[in-house]
């Protein structure tokens, strides 16, 4: 089989050397995922695949794996025979004044948590396989120029306006620039069947359908659910950074949501009547944490509280039943101010501020 007579690296070989060497062995014939980090040997791969009627999903992450990200793997285990899981953590998407040095990096971790995904999947009746990690390097992303996070910036990027300057983009002005060139640029170079996106990041996946429509990308965009934590609060590669205490208060997200949405399903359809009870709740929130003392309480900033069209992304004063609604927020854990002794604390000590969003569809209702 081609798959076995190509240059790469497997999961199972790299993490009993524990150590990632740029030197590329032929495979054995483990079914290990295999690691790529170069465009042609993917590419080669991946027509060994189509020739053999195989279909590919592909799921973009930035690594640091969580639940989030493995059901998302899953999903494309259950409609593919091969995924695909890139890893890449993409400057371009980071603004200059953003977190990108910061942005928690595990790759050895991500390497045992998708092994063990690829076992469960080879005991899965049915279920397609991980057979590919790529995850390359900066200059093989941007093989022109570097990587360039200012506005208007030089290199080649998909932009995608009004959609990407709203919401998620007002905060973040060049993040879904970087989002949709570096998806393009993955698309391109796996041509999966379908990409795999999660709800977390409602936006985003109304921009990748754009991008897909807009610039006939051939393959099926999915998204799969938000995998929550047992408080309700989204899972997040940056949740790590957030101790008891934040972690604690930062279920405000959802809870906020879950107000909002309950108006609607109970016939509310005007954005006054739906959004003021998630306002409420975050005022409330933020007002008993003030009272506390710096050494009890995690303060936090809202962003925005949104609702908007499922498609535009804009802004409704009226929930057209017939098209739903995306409610969504986003809020800033705020470093805590004073640590009490024997606190159990998030990396870098709970004192990197960490943004934090979360959303609910309103489903049509007609
Ligand atoms: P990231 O590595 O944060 O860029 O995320 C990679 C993919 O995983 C994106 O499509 C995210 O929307 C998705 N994802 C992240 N967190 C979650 C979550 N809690 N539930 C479902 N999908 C998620």
């Amino acid at each position: 089989m081609a798959t076995k007579l190509r240059p790469i690296q497997t999961i199972a070989a790299l993490t009993a050397r524990r150590s990632l060497s740029t030197t590329h062995r032929y495979a054995s014939a483990s079914s290990s995922p295999q690691i790529f980090r170069d465009v042609p040997p993917l590419r080669t791969y991946r027509r060994s695949l189509l020739l053999s009627n195989r279909t590919v999903g592909l799921v973009p992450t930035m690594g640091a794996l969580h639940d989030g990200h493995l059901s998302l793997a899953r999903l494309a285990a259950v409609e593919n025979t091969d995924v695909f899981i890139s890893i890449y953590v993409n400057p371009t998407q980071f603004g200059l004044n953003e977190d990108l040095s910061s942005y928690p990096k595990t790759w050895e971790a991500d390497l045992v948590a998708l092994e063990t995904l690829d076992a469960e999947l080879a005991a899965t009746p049915g279920a397609g396989r991980i057979s590919a990690v790529f995850a390359p390097t900066t200059k093989t992303m941007y093989p022109t120029l570097p990587p360039d996070s200012s506005l208007p910036g030089k290199g080649s990027f998909v932009t995608i306006t009004p959609l990407a300057n709203l919401l998620e983009g007002a905060s973040r002005p060049v993040f879904f620039r970087g989002v949709a060139t570096i998806c393009l640029k993955l698309f391109n170079i796996c041509t999966p069947e379908r990409v795999y996106f999660g709800q977390k990041d409602v936006q985003q996946t109304a921009v990748i359908r754009r991008l897909a429509k807009d610039f006939h990308v051939d393959t099926t965009v999915r998204v799969g659910p938000t995998q929550r934590e047992e408080s309700g609060l989204a899972m997040s590669s940056r949740n790590i950074y957030l101790g008891t205490r934040r972690r604690n208060v930062a279920r405000v997200l959802s809870q906020a949501l879950r107000r909002a949405e309950a108006q609607y399903l109970a016939g509310k359809r005007t954005r006054g009547d739906i959004l003021w009870p998630a306002t409420a709740h975050a005022d409330e929130v933020a007002a008993a944490q003030e009272e506390l003392d710096p050494g009890a309480r995690a303060k936090f900033e809202v962003d925005y509280i949104s609702l908007a069209d499922p498609e535009t992304m804009e802004e409704v004063e009226v929930v057209d039943p017939a098209r739903g609604a995306i409610l969504s927020t986003a809020m800033k854990m705020l470093p805590l101010e004073e640590v009490a002794e024997g606190e159990q604390l998030g990396a870098g000590d709970d004192k990197i501020p960490v943004r934090l969003i979360d959303n609910v569809i309103l489903e049509p209702a007609e």
